[in-house]
């Protein structure tokens, strides 16, 4: 680089590697040219997706109904031209459907659509002191949200016979007993939505997956769990199977950005796991301890 700031006529050299050094970005870039929705997108895993996408070379829209942070990441990420955030409550099917057109009208079309706004409710172990109206509030976010967005996302991918979507799940998906019987439900109910459609979808060329993350540090999970930060990381390695590491939302925006890259073509139907392992392992037995830890 300090040779090309030093010349005015570039070497033959010169020019090669700065050809070269364009071409590698741009191969770096997993999806240029694309144009992505992400529900949930102004904070925690779906901020962290929106950004991880634009430093890819996708253009982002940020549903969500946190509006002054929805706005702060999507200037963040360079503003009109790049990103636009549109207030979306997942819940109402008209905001769903104007986000869903509004990202058309603005950037030209919808090739991946990640369904990622959630929330989690206090788990109250008996369920006799759970209440209907949690239940459904939980279930109301989480499953018809989903379904609501999925839904969007297949009346414009259809016709164009391409796209992908991707919902985040939990490890809640797959096994009980880690969050409340709202959530457990709610994330199983992804899990079945994302089989489902999968199998609609797949006649279309149309990719439909979800990603199981274990826990990490979020304004969710510090709000259930009610300890912050270095705190809440530190409980959740100790119960967490894979020690030494920490799950961060970086690491399930990476495990977005395969699933919606050309590297996962032909992935669809699949609940992919961000969880160390913990839903493989069983404490009960515990055969494999090393008797020095
Ligand atoms: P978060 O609270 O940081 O982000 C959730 C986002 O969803 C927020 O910006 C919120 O405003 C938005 N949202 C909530 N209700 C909405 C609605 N009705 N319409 C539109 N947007 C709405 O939490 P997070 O941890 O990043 O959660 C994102 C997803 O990841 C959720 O589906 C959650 O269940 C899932 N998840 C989280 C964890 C974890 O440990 N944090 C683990 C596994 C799965």
């Amino acid at each position: 680089f300090a040779q090309i700031r030093l010349s005015k006529m570039p070497s033959k050299k010169t020019k090669l590697f700065m050809a070269s050094a364009s071409f590698l970005s741009t191969i770096g870039k997993r999806l240029e040219g694309k144009v992505a929705m992400v529900t949930g997108g102004a904070s925690g895993i779906g901020e962290a997706i929106a950004k991880l996408f634009y430093e890819h070379g996708a253009k982002v829209a940020i549903a969500d109904i946190q509006d002054e942070l929805g706005n702060s990441v999507s200037n963040a990420l360079g503003g009109s031209s790049n990103s636009i955030y549109i207030h979306c409550d997942v819940t109402n099917e008209d905001d769903v459907q104007d986000a869903v057109d509004r990202t058309i009208s603005t950037f030209g079309k919808l090739d991946i659509m990640i369904c990622n706004a959630g929330i989690c409710d206090e788990t109250k172990p008996r369920i006799i002191d759970n209440t209907k109206e949690d239940f459904e509030r939980v279930l109301g976010i989480n499953v018809t949200g989903v379904f609501l967005t999925m839904k969007h996302a297949a009346r414009v991918m259809v016709p164009t016979r391409s796209g992908c979507i991707i919902s985040t799940a939990s490890i809640s998906s797959t096994v009980g007993g880690a969050a409340s019987h709202a959530y457990c439900s709610s994330k199983h109910a992804v899990l079945g939505l994302t089989k489902n459609l999968a199998v609609e979808l797949g006649q279309f060329g149309i990719r439909v997956n979800c990603l199981s993350p274990y826990a990490m540090v979020t304004p969710l999970a510090e709000k259930v769990v009610r300890l912050e930060n270095e705190e809440l990381e530190k409980a959740l390695s100790t119960i967490g199977n894979l020690k030494g590491l920490t799950l961060r939302v970086d690491d399930v925006a990476k495990a977005a950005l395969f699933l919606a890259s050309a590297d996962a073509k032909y992935i669809s139907g699949h609940n992919l796991f961000i969880d160390g392992g913990f839903t493989v392992y069983n404490p009960g037995l515990g055969m494999f301890k090393y008797p020095e830890f």
